[in-house]
């Protein structure tokens, strides 16, 4: 009868999330041996202001090589660095990669450069990140200003006070903060009026809208909304020229995606900075 088959569907179920499960742990087993032995890697994606077409900062972003190519693309692992707790110790890592990359590229530029570093919960839950970012900004010599978090929505939502708290910190340190995949998570006005924050960062989802000269209509919402607040605008996933100047047109300041450039390990980045200084 029904109840016998939803039975089998059960134990089919269960059997199923053990294995998941068991995939999961080994994955993070795998994940904190590799990074201990140093196999993780820092890629670096540009992010352009618009109008200029000037890099105006850099998105550090983990990979996972392997012999064929990537073990794990960070959505999958960086998920289970965070259930894991492992992502506080490897965030730390990322943002001294990401310190001795802004001393490698900004000899290169001639307006200042940024470095964003994408912050994870846990980091937050340590109770410290302001004391440990400004220790590493301290002991690498950047510049606070040249320091960008970015924060999921829901980061900010998960526990506001902590996380409020902390933010405020690192502003007043004078560390920026995004507000990444924008328009994804599902923060209210209210909640997003009481962060203390610097920048919306446009979800690819509404950058991607953006074709044939249509479907702009979230993207312009967020670049009205982030204008109002007076907070800065940057849209990420910008494939197209298309997209690019339909983003200018409504007052969206800066822009990262494939049609710039697509994430680079440091030696490559460098030498597409290089080259790009040098025609201009
Ligand atoms: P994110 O912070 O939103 O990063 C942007 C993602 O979009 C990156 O994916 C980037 O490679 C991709 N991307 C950039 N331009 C384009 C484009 O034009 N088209 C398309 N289709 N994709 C584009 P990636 O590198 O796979 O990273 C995925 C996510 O993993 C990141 O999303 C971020 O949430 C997380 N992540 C990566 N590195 C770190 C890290 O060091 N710490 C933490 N906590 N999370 C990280
Ligand atoms: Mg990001
Ligand atoms: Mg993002
Ligand atoms: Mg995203």
């Amino acid at each position: 009868g029904a109840k016998k088959h939803l039975s089998a569907d059960f134990d089919y179920f269960s059997c199923d999330m053990e294995e998941h499960t068991r995939w999961r742990l080994d994955l993070i087993r795998q994940l904190k041996h590799d990074f201990h032995a140093e196999r993780l890697a820092v890629w670096y994606q540009p992010q352009v202001a618009i109008h200029s077409g000037e890099v105006v900062g850099v998105e550090a972003l983990l990979r996972w090589p392997s012999e064929a190519g990537f073990v794990q693309p960070p959505s999958v692992f960086v998920p289970l660095a965070e259930y894991s707790g492992l992502i506080v110790e490897i965030g730390e890592w990322v943002l001294s990669e990401a310190c001795k990359a802004y001393h490698v590229l900004s000899p290169l530029q001639e307006s200042p450069l940024r470095i964003a570093v994408n912050v994870s919960m846990p980091q937050f839950r340590t109770g410290n990140l302001t004391e440990r970012v400004a220790s590493r900004l301290g002991s690498s010599r950047v510049p606070p200003s040249a320091l960008e978090l970015e924060i999921t929505e829901s980061i900010a939502m998960d526990e506001p006070k902590t996380v409020i708290a902390a933010l405020e910190s690192l502003r007043a340190l004078g560390i920026s903060v995004a507000i990444d995949d924008f328009g994804t998570g599902y923060s209210s006005l209210a909640q997003l009026r009481a962060l203390p924050i610097d920048r919306l960062k446009i979800d690819r989802a509404f950058v991607d809208e953006i074709r044939d000269g249509k479907g702009g209509l979230f993207a312009e919402t967020i670049v009205t909304l982030g204008k109002k607040l007076g907070l800065r605008l940057i849209a990420e996933g910008v494939e197209t020229p298309e997209q690019a100047g339909f983003l200018r047109a409504l007052g969206c300041g800066e822009a990262q995606g494939f049609f710039y450039a697509r994430p680079m390990p440091l030696e490559e980045l460098r030498d597409w900075l290089a080259a790009r200084q040098a025609r201009q």
